[in-house]
């Protein structure tokens, strides 16, 4: 990272500005308070203060992408977790029927009063180990969440109506799922029907790069009828299947990264984010900025609405206690302490705002020039 404020650097070297140009230019540099700093020379003062040369210290806070990639390469008590599965596919081909399907599979009566609410994510239990599924099928949801730098998919359901075959809401997921880069399971769906050809769905999806293991090629193929749940259980099993290869891990013993799935502000609890952990564990109570915002982890639901005290990796929870609704695919960080959430989060919510500003002044001048 280049560029650093005199100002900035006062900060995380927790001296006062006014004395860190005092000694800039006693050391023969002359600044002030708002001068971006060149990491010569920031060497040289961080060298004077007997402070570690350490990238993270010229790092930006506010900017969250280190956290995360701090968090991917640590090797620190990793524990295995559960994969984080999207279903995609054409309109039609049964998405919502199998995410349905999965879902009333797995609620137990009488759980929270009989009472699920919708989440945005849930997890199924199979042989005892669980899988997350987010419930936001539709590609645009996708696309945005990467787009907002939330990766949070490891593999792509792919869904096609054995009746139907390849669509072009088909080639557009298998577009998706190649660019995210994560491994493709094929449901090929309503083989209950009369007029499904699998054999048929096979032959044009080969022409995607996608082979069934029975043509020789390695995708993973599975044949159901999400309607009445045929080898619905074998699908799950596939995708166990791909994640003990996969080998899904993060430390859970570590403050929260992970990332909004979606939000929506209730008239009388405020904001309500799903926020699903990729690393650590939230608890109630933690203080945390999530996109532009921030706040603390007031009461925290699982996804059948039982409040709980502690999510850990690949957990999609609700919370409720941020100053303002986030967005889907923006991400979130749990600091140590409240204040530096706060300053963090003020800091992130200034900059979109003058994000905001900027977008509005250039549509003023383009609309000024268009009317000349
Ligand atoms: P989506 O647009 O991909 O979410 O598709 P839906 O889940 O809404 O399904 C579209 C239609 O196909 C609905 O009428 C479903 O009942 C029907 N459908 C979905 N899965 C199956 C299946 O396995 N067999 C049959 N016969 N119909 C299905
Ligand atoms: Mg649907």
């Amino acid at each position: 990272k280049e560029g650093i404020t005199v100002a900035e650097l006062a900060k995380k070297l927790h001296r006062e500005p006014a004395k860190l140009v005092k000694d800039l230019f006693m050391m023969g540099v002359p600044t002030n308070q708002n001068q971006s700093l060149g990491s010569d020379e920031v060497e040289i003062i961080l060298a004077e203060y007997g402070v570690e040369a350490e990238q993270e210290v010229v790092v930006d806070p506010s900017d969250f992408d280190h956290y995360f990639e701090e968090a991917e390469a640590s090797q620190d008590g990793l524990v295995s977790r559960p994969p984080v599965v999207t279903i995609m596919g054409h309109v039609d081909h049964g998405k919502t029927t199998l995410l349905d399907y999965l879902r009333k599979a797995n609620v137990t009566e009488g759980e929270a009063g009989g009472i699920t609410q919708h989440i945005g994510a849930y997890q199924v239990k199979s042989d005892d180990r669980l899988v997350t599924f987010l419930d936001t099928p539709g590609h645009a949801a996708f696309t945005t969440m990467r787009a907002r730098g939330a990766d949070v998919t490891d593999i792509v359901v792919i869904v096609v109506a054995a009746d139907d075959g390849v669509m072009p809401q088909t080639v557009e997921a298998i577009n998706h799922a190649k660019a995210a880069e994560v491994p493709i399971i094929v449901a090929v769906n309503k083989i209950d029907k009369p007029t499904a050809n699998p054999q048929r769905v096979m032959q044009e999806l080969s022409e995607y790069g996608l082979i069934s293991e029975d043509w020789g090629g390695d995708t993973i193929f599975v044949e159901i009828s999400a309607k009445f749940g045929q080898n619905v259980d074998e699908l799950l099993e596939m995708i166990l299947l791909v994640a003990d290869v996969e080998e899904y891990q993060a430390s859970s013993d570590r403050l929260a990264l992970g990332s909004v799935i979606e939000a929506r502000l209730d008239s009388s609890k405020g904001p309500i984010a799903t926020l699903l952990v990729q690393h650590g564990t939230l608890h109630t109570g933690d203080s945390l900025v999530v996109g532009d915002t921030h706040g603390r982890v007031r009461v925290m639901a699982d996804d059948s609405g039982r409040r709980i005290k502690t999510a850990g990796p690949s957990t999609p929870v609700e919370i409720t206690g941020l100053q303002a609704s986030p967005e889907a695919g923006d991400r979130f960080v749990v600091f140590e302490d409240e204040k530096t959430a706060r300053a963090i989060g003020e800091e992130r919510a200034s900059r979109a705002q003058e994000r905001r500003r900027q977008v509005t002044h250039h549509v003023t001048l383009d609309n000024l020039f268009e009317t000349l």
